[in-house]
């Protein structure tokens, strides 16, 4: 029975390492398989990762520059509103300007228009040129009796109150009406 199972025993150990050679070695394909595949994994993590990292950098760069774009864009708009707004404030403030001028400049006109007025209303003395106070006739007036008295040797020849009145020629050498006074 002993011997019998020594004699049935060897082949079974035989079998047995055999069989353990074959473990090894499949074990030692398995392990070279599961080192493949590990190293294979690791490949892909590093790929997916390096993938990864190149996607989020790129998404990150592509968001920086959009926002680069955006904050170019409202500074743009905020430049062209602020044009706008000076442009439209200097509008007003030049037509406001223009306005005031043209008041003032109206006002100037309106003064100088009647100080003129008021300077042709005046008339000046035909023999001296100092402001009238006496009206002879037509065009002729004197500041004073003893212009007109001056004057009348050569005026007599041309005096119309003499042809319009009808009187004496002594009549022109009073002091004919007084002018009511142009100035205030
Ligand atoms: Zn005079
Ligand atoms: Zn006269």
């Amino acid at each position: 029975m002993e011997n019998g199972n020594n004699d049935s025993l060897q082949p079974k150990i035989e079998q047995i390492e055999q069989v353990t050679d074959q473990a090894i070695e499949n074990l030692y394909v398995d392990d070279k398989m599961r080192r493949l595949i590990i190293d294979l994994q690791r490949h892909w993590l590093t790929d997916y990762h390096t993938a990864r990292e190149k996607i989020l950098e790129d998404l990150t760069r592509k968001l920086h520059e959009e926002f680069r774009q955006d904050q170019e864009k409202i500074r743009a708009d905020l430049q062209v509103q602020f044009k706008q707004e000076l442009d439209s404030t200097r509008a007003e403030l030049e037509d406001k300007h223009a306005k005031i001028l043209e008041a003032e400049s109206a006002k100037l006109s309106e003064k100088h228009k009647r100080e003129l007025s008021a300077a042709r209303k005046k008339q000046w003395c035909f023999n001296c040129d100092n402001e009238a106070i006496y009206h002879c006739c037509w065009n002729t007036s004197y500041c004073s009796v003893e212009c007109q008295q001056g004057h009348w040797q050569s005026h007599r020849k041309v005096c119309r109150r003499k042809k319009t009145g009808g009187g004496s020629s002594r009549d022109a050498q009073l002091p004919q009406q007084q002018f009511p006074s142009s100035t205030q």
